[in-house]
């Protein structure tokens, strides 16, 4: 049995796997894909103390710091159930294979939803963004929409009307359901336009780079084609955690509700990152997370019962 198994091997696993395997105790790393959603991010700029880089380099430098150290790498491997058991826990996979482990860290990450509609795919970091904070700045003076009317939609909407030349925001519903007073804010915005009742069927582009979209206006069913370099979706980051639920309490949207020391309501189960309740997701935080919920697990371990 390990004493430290980690479910998750993004930025917040890779650092959960360092920091227990620096305590000298038995440490696994359970991955689907190793490397996480870095491996879907092209330009990374906000790493601080790195200035640039790219996901699928971050991706390796992460397992090759993972793998500086005795820790069992578990790649390919989807965990399907966690169960506390006699001396901690078992988490069970997918394969029906079953490990067991004196604390476990969760650090599955999310998923960013996506509109599903022709061109999304193709121009993914090539003009489509998720995450304001990291693409923000690549947008500086140029055209762009934010597709989603609640509040991460219009917090984006605000974010990115301070950096970019235009903002159009567009929302599928009849009214925006963001709070009121960010919609006030929004709405006095002089380079941002509001749509409703709108929905969008496609990404546009010259087969290297966004180029626009078009919407359909759901009032008359007419296609609008709207000129434009960037398109940020915002409907929604779903947690990896279905496997979760029923084992211990996760938020209403699904995340895995986590205290200050990354403590979940299951003792000896820990998490961190985007899986968790933990606010702003990205790749610095769900590292510093990672590396605390570890040191949580420490300290738990050893307040164990002497055999
Ligand atoms: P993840 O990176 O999501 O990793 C989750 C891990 O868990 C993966 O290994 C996955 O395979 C595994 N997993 C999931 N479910 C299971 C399961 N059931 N069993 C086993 N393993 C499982 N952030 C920035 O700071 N800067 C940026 O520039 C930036 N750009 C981004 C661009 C894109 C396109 C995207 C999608 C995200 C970007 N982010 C950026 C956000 C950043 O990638 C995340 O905040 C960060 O990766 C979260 O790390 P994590 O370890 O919590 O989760």
């Amino acid at each position: 049995p390990f004493d430290v198994l980690v479910v998750g091997g993004g930025p917040a696993g890779a650092a959960a796997a360092v920091y227990s395997a620096r305590k000298g105790i038995r440490t696994g790393v359970l991955a689907e894909r190793f490397g996480g959603q870095v491996l879907d991010t092209m330009s990374i700029e906000n790493l601080i103390s790195v200035p640039h880089t790219e996901g699928p380099k971050l991706a390796r430098a992460l397992e090759t710091h993972v793998r500086e150290y005795d820790v069992e790498i578990m790649n390919g491997q989807q965990a399907a159930r966690l169960d506390a058991v006699k001396d901690g826990f078992r988490v069970t996979l997918a394969s029906g294979a079953s490990l067991t482990a004196a604390s476990v860290i969760l650090s599955t990450g999310a998923r960013w939803r996506r509109m599903g509609v022709p061109g999304e795919q193709e121009y993914m970091n090539k003009g489509v963004a998720f995450c304001p904070h990291c693409d923000g700045p690549l947008f500086k003076g140029k055209r762009i929409a934010v597709i989603g009317g609640g509040n991460s939609g219009v917090e984006a909407a605000i974010d990115l009307a301070g950096l970019v030349a235009h903002v159009t925001l567009i929302e599928f519903d009849k009214h925006l359901r963001a709070d009121e007073v960010l919609q006030r804010k929004l709405k006095s915005l002089k380079n941002v336009t509001i749509l409703t009742n709108a929905r969008t069927t496609e990404v546009k582009g010259d087969g290297k780079r966004v180029t626009g979209l078009a919407y359909e206006n759901r009032t008359n069913g007419e296609i609008v084609d709207l000129p434009l370099e960037g398109i940020f979706v915002q409907i929604g980051l779903v947690p990896n955690t279905e496997w979760l639920k029923g084992t211990l309490t996760l938020s209403p949207r699904g995340e895995v509700v986590t205290d200050t020391h990354g403590a979940t309501s299951l003792p000896g189960v820990f998490a961190a990152g985007d899986c968790t309740t933990a606010p702003y997701k990205q790749i610095v935080i769900a590292m510093g997370e990672g590396a605390r919920a570890s040191l949580a697990a420490f300290d738990h371990l050893i307040r164990l019962p002497v055999a």
